[in-house]
């Protein structure tokens, strides 16, 4: 279905009257798929807390990250951050 705001460019233009300025901005249906997208990742992660031990979570979150940077650079970059226990940063990797 074709957005009749942006024509699915994700991007809508906003006439100004009051300053007789034109701009563009995130169209509605983008900013609706975002919240919707947030609301979702809410709502799983509540399950996840509910549902899910830390220790389970904890190895799919680990999996997850190492499946995803398969080239030697990555994974011994990886490595040096694990032997390093520098959490924070590993959490950078799984959404990078
Ligand atoms: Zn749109």
């Amino acid at each position: 279905m074709k957005c009749s705001e942006c024509n699915n460019t994700g991007i809508r233009t906003v006439e100004c009257n009051n300053h007789d300025v034109v701009y563009t901005e995130d169209c509605y249906c983008v900013q609706w798929e975002e919240r919707e997208k947030e609301e979702l990742a809410i709502k799983m992660a509540n399950v996840f807390t509910n549902k899910i031990s830390k220790e389970k979570l904890a190895l799919t979150l680990a999996i997850l990250t190492v499946e995803k940077h398969t080239d030697m650079v990555s994974r011994q970059a990886l490595e040096s951050v694990v032997e390093k226990e520098e959490a924070a940063y590993l959490l950078n990797w799984a959404i990078l």
